[in-house]
């Protein structure tokens, strides 16, 4: 098998995957994915994340999203679906829309490629306003971000809102606002956290 990512040739199988599941990493690209489970504050509310945005986190990224490498979608959650299924059974998935502009180019929704290998159902209803697209913005775009999300998903008793990457933490805050009034517990979940990047 050869490694998604780097494209080395893996030879040998780990015995983990050769009994539970194949993973599409060699274990040199695994070993750098490490999984840094934090707790964020974002004032009103917590979220879990995954893995600290360091340069591999990034690259896999980036190439997932940006070069539009959908075969990366199941390297992200591999070591996390039974994790994530068990801890937020009950709950259902809410993705951070992305700006049509950026779905049309992808081709495809990158949050539920990289989620659907969880076993807790979709909910469906959330949107933007405006097409606004949250990379490179300043502070003053960031926060009309916060204002920017339409939920018309129905009531709920439990939501997972779930988002790739806090930076600021402007979009998570939106998507949460404009859901509470309809859902008696929401939970914030972010694949990634970039360190030093929160602003209030
Ligand atoms: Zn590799």
């Amino acid at each position: 098998m050869k490694c998604l990512y780097c494209g080395k040739f893996v030879e040998k199988q780990t015995l983990r995957s050769v009994l539970l599941k194949s993973d599409s990493l060699c274990p040199e690209c695994r070993k750098g994915l490490k999984v840094q489970r934090k707790i964020i504050d974002l004032g009103e509310f917590k979220a879990e994340s995954f893995f600290d945005y360091d340069s591999l986190f990034r690259s896999i990224l980036l190439q997932y999203k940006e070069c539009h490498d959908e075969a990366l979608k199941d390297v992200f959650l591999y070591d996390l679906s039974d994790y994530i299924d068990l801890r937020y059974h009950g709950y259902g998935l809410l993705f951070v829309p992305s700006s049509e502009k950026k779905r049309k180019e992808r081709g495809f929704d990158h949050l539920e490629g990289i989620f659907s290998s969880l076993h807790l159902k979709k909910i469906d209803g959330l949107r933007m306003k405006e097409e606004l697209c949250q990379e490179g913005k300043d502070m003053k775009e960031r926060g009309r971000m916060m204002n920017n999300y339409i939920y018309e998903g129905g009531y709920h008793d439990k939501i997972l809102i779930v988002d790739d990457m806090i930076t600021t933490g402007s979009s998570l805050r939106g998507v949460y606002h404009s859901v509470c009034p309809y859902v008696k517990n929401t939970k914030v979940l972010s694949l990634a956290y970039k360190n030093n990047a929160l602003h209030y």
